[in-house]
């Protein structure tokens, strides 16, 4: 019996086959990444997939029965996967786990498109908690919907593509910057400067001599979406930095992405649900507006939740309270790992650690635990059993030191409604930065610990 305890990193307690493993998980998810920049690629792709692992419409009316699979695109943004189990699902409840799939970034205003300067602009209004001077001099893709008079949809993705175009916001010369220099980090990137680079073409023989550039990016918008300037007040564009994944270090042990908050753990939730040959009911969900607060139709405050544990519940003649109360929830979602540059931010006993496995976090919030959902003891306990009874290395800790700042999840959301829920999840480093850190150790072990809660 060890007396003591001691964090136990991935890559030195894995063998051959295993480190294989976590190599081989990793490649799947650079490119679920490359093709879920948004919380609508993130849905459509999982669609797709849940498709191809004989996954079918789901539809509130329907009675469900054991060993039915289904999704549930709740508008375009925010997917439910659903696997129904043999147990009683009154006395057994849901297996439920819950990542979100929004990321920070920049969305356009309304009245997004100028001309300056003999350049074209649109204007954006970021979205989620962003270090705004991080978003400029970068390559930048254009990503969403437009809605045509008439209700004709037209999607937009420009930027991906190495033959495309990309857009891009500037920062000003060192050389001229001594007064932005002295502002503060907060204030040298002003959230109004955040305006893209969209053109510089003028149209000839224009005899708008001030918008000529915007004319003539308006006519190929038009030439190629059919859009005019008025269709930006129905549309759903944002910038998200160009590229792709990309492995980091010498042995590639790590990846680099926009967006791991929180696909790295959409990822290996939504593997799970397919891999799991389980007799509970599992469900697993893709939350969107995670990153501003989760209201509205697809946040996790939304009541959909509950409708679609009430259609489970109503197709076996279960009574839905009884089942919430029995259910049990993963809410994946990111935490802040130690990162040895910035220590004073973090306690470095209670920090989560690259490598070093699933990162389990009792609590959120914020000053005095402000907003937190707090696992109670005894689900803590549930975890750990399950966790160690399946060969998970996990670990456990607070996101950063105390009073330095602080954050919260969906996890309370699902614990209000009676569901015990624990933060479970991979540490991050330069977390919500345009691209972040993580270990492939970490995310291969997220998806081994959601496959034993599954189990
Ligand atoms: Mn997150
Ligand atoms: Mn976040």
């Amino acid at each position: 019996m060890e007396l003591k305890y001691t964090r136990k990193n991935v890559y030195k307690e894995a063998d051959g086959k295993e480190l294989e493993s976590i190599y081989e998980f990793s490649e799947g998810y650079k490119k679920f990444l490359d093709s879920s920049k948004t919380e609508r690629g993130a849905s459509e792709t999982a669609r797709k997939l849940a498709e191809e692992n004989g996954f079918k419409p789901f539809s509130f009316s329907e009675k469900l029965k054991h060993g039915d699979k289904r999704y549930f695109v709740n508008r375009g943004k925010n997917i439910f996967l659903i696997k129904v189990g043999k147990e009683d699902v009154e006395k057994d409840g849901i297996r439920i786990m819950v990542a979100h799939v929004d990321s920070p970034r920049l969305d356009l205003k309304p009245n997004p498109m100028y001309e300056e300067a003999g350049l074209c602009y649109l204007k954006t209004h970021y979205y989620g908690g962003i270090k705004k001077y991080q978003w400029t001099a970068m390559p930048l893709a254009l990503h969403g919907v437009v809605m045509l008079r008439g209700g004709e949809k037209k999607e937009i993705c420009v930027g991906e593509d190495e033959n495309d175009p990309v857009f891009y916001i500037t920062d000003l010369l060192p050389h001229l910057a001594a007064e932005q220099s002295a502002k503060t980090m907060s204030k040298a990137i002003d959230g109004e400067n955040l305006n893209a680079v969209i053109g510089g073409l003028p149209e000839v023989g224009d005899e708008d001599e001030k918008e000529c550039v915007k004319s003539a990016v308006l006519k190929l918008l038009n030439k190629k979406y059919g859009i005019t300037e008025v269709d930006f007040q129905c549309s759903e564009l944002c910038f998200v930095p160009a590229g792709k994944a990309r492995d980091v270090g010498f042995d590639g042990a790590l990846i680099a992405s926009y967006g791991h908050d929180d696909k790295v753990c959409a990822y290996p939730e939504m593997k799970a649900i397919f891999d799991c040959d389980s007799p509970h009911t599992v469900l697993a969900v893709f939350a969107d507006k995670e990153e501003v607060g989760s209201d509205g139709t697809t946040g996790m405050q939304s009541k959909v939740i509950s409708d679609v544990i009430e259609t489970i519940a109503n197709s076996f003649g279960a009574n839905p309270i009884e089942v919430r109360y029995n259910s049990k929830c993963i809410s994946a979602d990111v935490t802040a790992g130690y990162d040895p540059t910035y220590s004073s931010a973090f306690e470095k006993r209670n920090s989560t650690y690259i490598s070093c496995g699933a990162a389990v976090s009792k609590y959120t919030g914020a000053r005095g635990k402000s907003s937190t959902n707090d696992a109670p003891a005894e689900f803590m306990g549930f975890i750990r059993d399950i966790f160690d009874d399946n060969g998970v290395i996990w670990q456990t800790g607070e996101l950063g030191a105390i009073d330095i700042g602080g954050g919260g999840t969906v996890a309370k959301y699902i614990g209000n409604l009676g569901i015990d829920t624990v933060d479970v999840g991979v540490p991050v480093l330069s977390m919500h930065a345009p691209y972040e850190l993580i270990s492939k150790a970490d995310v291969y072990m997220l998806y081994k610990a959601c496959l034993a809660f599954c189990k």
